[in-house]
């Protein structure tokens, strides 16, 4: 292949770019708010339920529940804690081992952590930037056994209770495939959804395949509530146990104060639920903005013979960020250096979990899909376009 002058497709990109958004400094993903926003927060204030307990909370989380066809959605005030909350509700238990993919957000694997428990680092497909199947399967037939108890690592002597696929800048990954290896496997899933709010596994929202999935509602995702984020699951216990441990497990009485185990206030409050009400009140209008944008990036970069990246056959994405692919990580970085020297940001996808320091001693199975995507994928602006 001859080498590609990146000069000149990161100059004609940048044109393009500008053609969209007028800022001086045009982000990767930023928030809009030019719905109820306001009036909602208003209301909220004008009320004085401003904190975790208040209407908007349940309405949001209906809402939520509604859109991804899930029986239940408990909110929280990001991300992070939902995975957390979740992964310890799904049964992992400190010292125990959770397979999770190496081409993620730290988020990912600090939840993890943060239950006590190590990660497994598993390859990603190319196609999806997902977990997958193939690595997942051949992991637990060399690594793993079942026994009375659970499923066990034979090098680490662990139980192995958990998986976390994570649905890469919104294209899902390939979780009918995972599903039923957790299954056989006896391994509770639960997916990281935080960046796949509006994708769809043929005509299912992702997040409902495993036991419990985690969405996030922070600043640059598709929609925000600032910070925010959901457990949705269609599981009668394990909703009321979420709704629990997030809300300090303290158990209802007029005027008691009694906690029943070790909760966590990690609820999201009312204001920040009001914002994502209108949020919600948005985001079908959103994801019709970000498909038309994405099919005109997907006609420019086939003008340019770069690989602009899209779900596979079936499967529909948010388009949350949108992915191009570069030759070489030398192409890679000259095209991340012009255009962030133009004020365009463009970023490269996150270093694997398994090179930081946190991490570098999990044990891993071959990663070399996630070691091609690290040195080209390159994320590019995606916002709602100013005037859409
Ligand atoms: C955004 C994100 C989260 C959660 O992030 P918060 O900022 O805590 O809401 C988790 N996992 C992934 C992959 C994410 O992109």
């Amino acid at each position: 292949m001859t080498k590609r002058n990146i000069k000149k497709i990161a100059n004609n990109f940048i044109k393009e770019v500008r053609s969209l958004y007028s800022d001086e400094n045009i982000p990767l993903h930023r928030p809009i708010f030019n719905g109820n926003e306001c009036k909602y927060l208003v209301e909220c204030i004008n009320s004085n339920f401003v904190s975790s307990v208040g209407k908007k909370v349940t309405e949001f989380e209906n809402k939520v529940a509604e859109f991804t066809g899930s029986k239940y959605a408990i909110a929280t005030m990001n991300g992070t804690a939902a995975l957390h909350a979740a992964i310890s509700l799904a049964g992992v238990k400190p010292n125990d081992e959770v397979i999770t993919q190496s081409l993620t957000f730290i988020a990912t694997c600090n939840a993890i952590s943060y239950a006590g428990a190590k990660p497994i680092f598993v390859d990603v497909d190319l196609d999806t930037m997902g977990l997958s199947p193939l690595s997942l399967r051949r992991f637990l037939e060399n690594n793993a056994e079942k026994r009375k108890d659970g499923t066990f690592n034979k090098t680490s002597g662990k139980r192995i209770s958990a998986c976390v696929p994570m649905h890469t800048f919104g294209l899902p990954c390939r979780i009918h495939e995972i599903a039923e290896i957790c299954t056989n496997w006896d391994i509770a899933l639960i997916e990281d959804a935080a960046e796949s709010l509006g994708s769809y596994v043929g005509n299912q929202h992702t997040g409902v395949f495993g036991s419990m999935a985690t969405l996030s509602f922070n600043g640059n995702k598709v929609i925000t509530t600032g910070g925010g984020g959901m457990i949705i699951t269609n599981n009668d216990e394990l909703a009321k146990h979420a709704k629990h441990i997030t809300t300090t497990a303290k158990v209802p009485h007029v005027y008691e104060f009694i906690h029943d185990e070790i909760g966590y206030n990690y609820r999201l409050p009312n204001l920040n639920a009001a914002l994502g009400c209108a949020q919600m009140e948005r985001l079908d209008e959103f994801l019709d903005i970000k498909i038309k944008l994405a099919k005109q990036w997907s006609i420019f970069f086939s003008d340019m013979e770069i690989k602009f990246v899209e779900a596979i056959d079936g499967n529909k994405t948010n388009h949350w960020l949108n992915a191009i692919i570069l030759d070489s990580k030398e192409d890679r970085n000259e095209f991340l250096q012009l255009t962030n020297n133009n004020n365009v940001m463009t970023r490269p996808i996150w270093t694997l979990m398994s090179k930081l320091q946190m991490y570098k001693n999990c044990q891993t199975d071959g990663l070399e899909n996630s070691l091609w995507l690290e040195d080209r994928v390159v994320n590019i602006p995606s916002s709602i376009p100013n005037g859409a």
